[in-house]
């Protein structure tokens, strides 16, 4: 996919409301903001922002007729380079419950959109969703002289 511009979005800061006491409800949204390992599932966003192109030959592997010639050299999936784009194999309502319907034999360039990064919140963002925070796993440490218990 195209974009290369870095985005960062800062999250929802947690709050105090006037007595002090913990904001349940903006709690829950920036737990909301953390990707999920089936955030996509209730997104498809990215599958209907961008012109979805790769090299000619992924295509091989393709169904028939999902693809559609760009370049000499890139061919891009159905429905993804118009206006309004929206992948041919995207099945399911954007924000709501989506799948994609060749998820095996999905491009490269599909696979690069990864949940939380610009070009996912680009897209979200679109499509009036909330962004995500990309999160750097944590790996756990200790100090030396203490045993590793995990
Ligand atoms: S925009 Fe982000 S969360 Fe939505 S489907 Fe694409 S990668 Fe997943
Ligand atoms: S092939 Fe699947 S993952 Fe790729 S854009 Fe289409 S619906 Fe999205």
């Amino acid at each position: 996919m195209f974009l290369v511009a870095k985005i960062y979005f800062k999250p929802l800061s947690l709050q105090q409301n006037e007595g002090g006491f913990f904001d349940h409800e903006n709690f829950k949204n920036m737990l909301s903001q953390i990707p999920a390992q089936d955030s996509c599932l209730s997104c498809g966003a990215c599958c209907a922002f961008f012109r979805v192109s790769f090299y000619w030959a992924e295509g091989e592997a393709m169904p028939e007729d999902v693809v559609e010639p760009l370049t000499a050299v890139y061919s891009c999936m159905k429905g993804t380079n118009q206006k309004d784009p929206r992948c041919v194999m995207l099945s399911g309502e954007i924000g709501q419950q989506v799948s994609c319907t060749m998820y095996e034999q999905r491009s490269s360039s599909c696979k690069e959109v990864q949940a939380g990064d610009a070009q996912c919140n680009k897209a979200r963002s679109a499509h009036g969703l909330i962004p995500l925070i990309e999160i750097e796993p944590v790996l756990p440490s200790n100090d030396d002289g203490y045993d590793q218990v995990c």
